[in-house]
C-alpha cells in the first residue's frame, strides 16, 4: 500500500478537525484531514443547537456540520475517509496507519479525534437519541420547559446540570445506582436545597421505553424491585469516553481518562503534535471550544513549521 505526505494531518472532522481544515486551507498549507465517519462530529448526535454565536434562531447540528464542512471546502479543505488505527510519532515525520492499509505521514499532526458520551448501554437509548435521550444538558435543557425530566448520574457535572434543567422542566429526577452523591458537598447541599429536585436512590436504569420520544423509564433497585417512571426525556450524565485508542498514550501524557494535555497554544508533549477540542484534556467540551482550539493549533503548526525550517 501507498504513503502519501502532508505537511498537516488532522486527524477527525468534528468542529475542531473542520476548523482547522479552514483555517489550513486558508494559509495554502499542504494539509489532508482523515474522518472516519461522517464531517461533524458529535454535533451530527443533537436535533438543534441554540448556542453556536452567529444563529440567532439556532440550527440543527446537521445544518450547522455541514456549513462547517462548506466553509471549510470553499478554500479546497483536502479530506478523505478513513480510520486510523495507530501512529508512530516517535520521529519528526509522524506516520499514520489507516484501517485500509494505507499509510500517511507528516510533518505535523492535529488530534482532534473527539470523545463519546459515555452510554448507559440500555434498550431504547440508541433508537431515542436527540429524541428524549441527551448527553448534554446544557445544550438540550431548554427543549423541557415545564417537563419532567430525569437525570442519570451522581457526579459534579450530572448534579450541577440537574440543577441548570431545574430553569426549565418542572421536576427532575435525579437517579444514581449508589445511596450517597460523588459530587462536591457545596454542589450536592445546592441540590438538596431544590425543592425541583428530587432523587432516586440505589437504583440503574435499564430500559427506556417510547415510541416516537421518551415516555418511561424502567428501573432496578440495588434491593431487586422493578419500577417504572414516567419522564418526557432523560439525560445521562455518567461522563464522557476519549476517542483515544490509536494514540500513543504514554508518549502524549494522557490524563487519567485518556484525554491529551496541551499548553494554551494547543502544543502537546510531543513536538508537531498539536490537540484540538473534546480530547483534549480539560473541562468544558462545547463547539466553541473545539472550533477555537482547531484555529490556534493550525497557528501553532505554522509557527512550529517556521522554527523547524
Ligand atoms: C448529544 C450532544 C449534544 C450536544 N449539543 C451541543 C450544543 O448544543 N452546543 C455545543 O456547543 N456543544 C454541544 N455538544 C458538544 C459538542 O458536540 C462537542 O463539544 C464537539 O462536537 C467537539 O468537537 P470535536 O471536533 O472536538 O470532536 P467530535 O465532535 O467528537 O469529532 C471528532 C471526530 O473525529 C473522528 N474520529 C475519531 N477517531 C477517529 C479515527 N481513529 N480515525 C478517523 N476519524 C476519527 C470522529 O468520527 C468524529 O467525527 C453536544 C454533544 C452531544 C453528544
Amino acid at each position: 500500500m501507498s504513503t502519501t505526505h502532508h505537511t498537516l494531518v488532522i486527524l477527525g472532522g468534528g468542529p475542531a478537525g473542520l476548523t482547522a481544515g479552514l483555517y489550513a486551507a486558508r494559509a495554502r498549507m499542504d494539509h489532508l484531514l482523515i474522518e472516519k465517519g461522517a464531517e461533524g462530529g458529535q454535533v451530527l448526535l443533537t436535533d438543534w443547537i441554540d448556542n453556536y454565536p452567529g444563529f440567532p434562531e439556532g440550527l440543527t447540528g446537521f445544518d450547522l456540520a455541514e456549513k462547517m464542512t462548506a466553509q471549510a471546502k470553499r478554500f479546497d479543505l483536502n479530506s478523505m475517509f478513513g480510520n486510523v488505527l495507530s501512529m508512530d510519532l516517535s520521529a519528526p515525520v509522524k506516520t499514520l496507519e489507516l484501517e485500509s492499509g494505507e499509510s500517511i505521514s507528516c510533518d505535523t499532526l492535529i488530534i482532534s479525534s473527539g470523545a463519546s458520551p459515555r452510554a448507559l448501554d440500555v434498550p431504547g437509548e440508541k433508537e431515542l437519541t436527540g429524541k428524549g435521550v441527551s448527553y448534554c444538558a446544557t445544550c438540550d435543557a431548554p427543549f423541557y420547559r415545564n417537563l419532567h425530566v430525569a437525570v442519570v448520574g451522581g457526579g459534579n457535572t450530572a448534579v450541577q446540570e440537574a440543577a441548570h434543567l431545574t430553569k426549565f422542566a418542572h421536576r427532575v429526577t435525579l437517579i444514581h445506582r449508589r445511596d450517597q452523591l460523588r459530587a462536591t458537598k457545596v454542589v450536592q447541599e445546592k441540590a438538596f436545597a431544590n425543592d425541583k429536585i428530587d432523587f432516586i436512590w440505589d437504583t440503574t436504569v435499564t430500559a427506556i421505553e417510547g415510541k416516537d420520544g421518551v415516555e418511561s423509564l424502567d428501573l432496578l433497585n440495588r434491593d431487586g424491585t422493578v419500577s417504572s417512571l414516567a419522564v418526557d426525556g432523560i439525560f445521562v450524565l455518567i461522563g464522557v469516553i476519549a476517542n483515544n485508542t490509536m494514540l500513543p498514550l504514554r508518549e502524549l501524557n494522557a490524563d487519567q481518562g485518556g484525554f491529551i494535555p496541551t499548553d494554551c497554544e494547543m502544543r502537546t508533549a510531543v513536538d508537531g503534535v498539536f490537540a484540538a477540542g473534546d480530547i483534549r484534556s480539560k473541562n468544558v467540551r462545547q463547539v466553541i471550544n473545539a472550533a477555537g482550539e482547531g484555529a490556534t493549533a493550525v497557528l501553532s503548526a505554522e509557527e512550529y513549521l517556521h522554527i523547524i525550517h
